[in-house]
Parts: structure tokens; C-alpha cells; sequence
């Protein structure tokens, strides 16, 4: 059994960040980065919002420039799966398939996964036409017609951001009313560029290598329409990857690990970083930031002991 002085479970950019910084602090840290090291930006194309790089840059350049940097600072980075975490005693204990490792501290970052529609053709098209952040991908619409699907605060917030680059927004929700916050609803509404189609769920994104187009289906008449248009987001929430801390951490109702303002969580010496902490932003400098934070308290709290 090796011991360590912090574990970080996850290795996109709230993990890897909280390594180098643990590393720098001299602490024997590993990072149980799980099958394939760099979380939910291995997916991204470009992004062109993550500080300090002039050009686009892919989610696996990004995540693998952070994870050499974490390595050459004495980070052990093993691509093993966490399954069961012990946190009732120090040290704690996390178990792999394939070990068994001991720590003064752990933070998790295990992150969190859009909820998509599951069809053949939206899974085709993601970074193609398909996204599920606006934020990350709406600046590529400039002037085009997009559509959101869903009708919560995430949906309406969208397409409300969609709005400054594209020319049309569809707002499609399978209800007769958006299940959104009533002022976030008011907004939708008044926006002339947004178009809210209810009663309606899409039955197939179309292109081939990329999107042009959309088929919805009435759920009260079986109708189906198509719609010309170049970019779809999902809307439908996030599933935060929580399962292995349930029942031994807070969680919120919808499965977010709560933290204080250090970062901790209900029990101490365990901290939780990035997006699955995260109910509000969702962004990979968001997620390192966190990280930094969960990592400098993690490294206070070992220190202590
Ligand atoms: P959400 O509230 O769970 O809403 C998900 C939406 O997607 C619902 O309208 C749902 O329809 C729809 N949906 C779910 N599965 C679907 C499917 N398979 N096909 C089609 N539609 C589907 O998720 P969220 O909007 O991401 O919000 C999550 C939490 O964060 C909420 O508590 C929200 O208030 C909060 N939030 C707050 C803000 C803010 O205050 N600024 C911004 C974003 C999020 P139904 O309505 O029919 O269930």
C-alpha cells in the first residue's frame, strides 16, 4: 500500500491544476486520472477561451500540456479507475481495480457530464454543429440560426447568450410551458431573436460532417418538422460524477458536492474541486481556479496534521 500526502481523483483541469500546485508544495500527490487523463476538454475542437494561448487549442493539447507540467513537477499521474474511497478514518484509503492507496488528504475532481439526447446523430455531430455549453462554442455562430434544447434556467440562459452572435435562436422544449425561473421565462420571451417552439422534441440532428438542419416531432400529434440551421446545444442539465463520495460527503439535491468556502467538504481533509462542485459555470478556467483553491487548503490541512 503507498501513501501519499494528497490523492486528486479526476484529471481534467481542476484536478491537474490542484496537482501542480500540491507537487510545488513539495507533497507527495497522485492523481487517479481514470482511464483517459483530461476529463470532458478531450471532447472540445477549439477553445479559445482558456488564458495564454494566442490561437485556438484543442481540449487534448490543453490537457496534455497541463498534465506534462503536473508530471515534471513530481506529480504521479496513474490511469487507473477510483472505485471506493474510505473516508470514515485517517489516513483515508482509495481503492482501485488494481491498488490500494493511502492519503492525508483527498480533493475530488471528478467532474460533470452534459446530459445528452442520446440520439445516433447528436452523438455523430458533437464538435460539429452539436455542442452542450454556449458559452465555449457560441462565439462560432456569429450571424448563423442555432437552436437550444430544453426549457430549464440552463436552456434559457443560452439562448439568451446565443443572441449576441446569432441572427436566430430556437428555443425547443418538450412541454407546453419552460420549467426556467419566471424572469428568466419574461426574458425569453421579450427577446425578438428567439423563437420558443413547445410540445416538441428533436428526433434527429441532420448532416453529414456537420450540422444543417434539425427534425422535430410534435409529442401531441406525431407531426414532424425540419428546420435549416447550423448549430445545436443541449440543454438538458448535467449529471455530476459524484457516486463515489455519495452517502460519505454532502451532496446537494441534484448530486453536486457542497464545499465550503475553503473548498472542503462536509468531511475535513477532503476538498472537491471543478465541475462537480459546480452548479453555476461549467468553465475550464473556472475549474482551475477551484482547483488552486481546493489544492492550497488541501496543502494547509496536511500541513496541520
Ligand atoms: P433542469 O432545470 O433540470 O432543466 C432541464 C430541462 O431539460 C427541462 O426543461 C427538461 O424538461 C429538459 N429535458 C430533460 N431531459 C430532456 C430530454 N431527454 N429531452 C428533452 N428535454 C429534456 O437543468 P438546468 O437548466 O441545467 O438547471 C440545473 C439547475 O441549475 C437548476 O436548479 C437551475 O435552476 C440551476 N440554474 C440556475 C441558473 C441561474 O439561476 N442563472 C442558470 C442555470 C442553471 P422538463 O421541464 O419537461 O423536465
Amino acid at each position: 500500500m503507498e501513501n501519499f500526502d494528497i490523492i486528486i481523483i479526476g484529471s481534467g483541469p481542476a484536478g491537474i491544476t490542484a496537482s501542480i500546485y500540491g507537487s510545488r508544495a513539495g507533497l507527495k500527490t497522485l492523481v487517479i486520472a481514470g482511464p483517459a487523463p483530461g476529463g470532458q476538454l478531450l471532447q472540445t475542437m477549439d477553445i479559445e477561451n482558456f488564458p495564454g494561448f494566442e490561437h485556438p487549442i484543442s481540449g487534448f493539447d490543453l490537457m496534455t500540456k497541463m498534465i506534462n507540467q503536473s508530471k515534471r513537477l513530481g506529480t504521479k499521474i496513474i490511469n487507473e479507475f477510483a472505485k471506493e474511497l474510505d473516508l470514515s478514518k485517517t489516513p483515508f484509503t482509495v481503492k482501485t481495480g488494481a491498488n490500494i492507496y493511502q492519503t492525508k488528504s483527498v480533493i475530488i475532481a471528478t467532474g460533470a457530464n452534459a446530459k445528452w439526447l442520446g440520439l445516433e446523430s447528436e452523438q455523430r455531430l458533437i464538435g460539429r454543429g452539436v455542442s452542450s455549453c454556449a458559452t465555449c462554442d457560441g462565439f462560432f455562430y456569429k450571424g448563423k440560426t442555432v437552436c437550444v434544447i430544453g426549457g430549464g434556467d440552463s436552456a434559457c440562459e443560452e439562448a439568451i447568450f446565443l443572441t449576441n452572435f446569432a441572427q436566430k435562436v430556437y428555443l425547443i422544449h418538450r412541454r407546453d410551458q419552460l420549467r426556467a425561473a419566471y424572469i428568466m421565462q419574461e426574458k425569453v420571451k421579450k427577446n425578438p431573436k428567439i423563437e420558443i417552439i413547445y410540445d416538441h422534441i428533436p428526433s434527429e440532428i441532420i448532416g453529414e460532417n456537420k450540422v444543417s438542419g434539425i427534425k422535430i416531432k410534435n409529442v401531441k400529434t406525431q407531426e414532424e418538422k425540419k428546420i435549416d440551421l447550423d448549430g445545436v446545444f443541449i440543454a438538458i442539465g448535467h449529471h455530476p460524477n459524484s457516486e463515489i463520495v455519495k452517502g460519505k460527503v454532502k451532496l446537494d439535491d441534484h448530486g453536486y458536492i457542497v464545499v465550503d468556502s475553503n473548498f472542503q467538504t462536509s468531511v475535513p481533509g477532503v476538498f472537491a474541486c471543478g465541475d462537480v462542485a459546480d452548479t453555476v459555470y461549467k468553465q475550464a478556467i473556472v475549474a482551475s481556479g477551484t482547483g488552486c483553491m481546493a489544492a492550497m487548503n488541501a496543502i494547509k490541512f496536511v500541513e496541520s496534521v
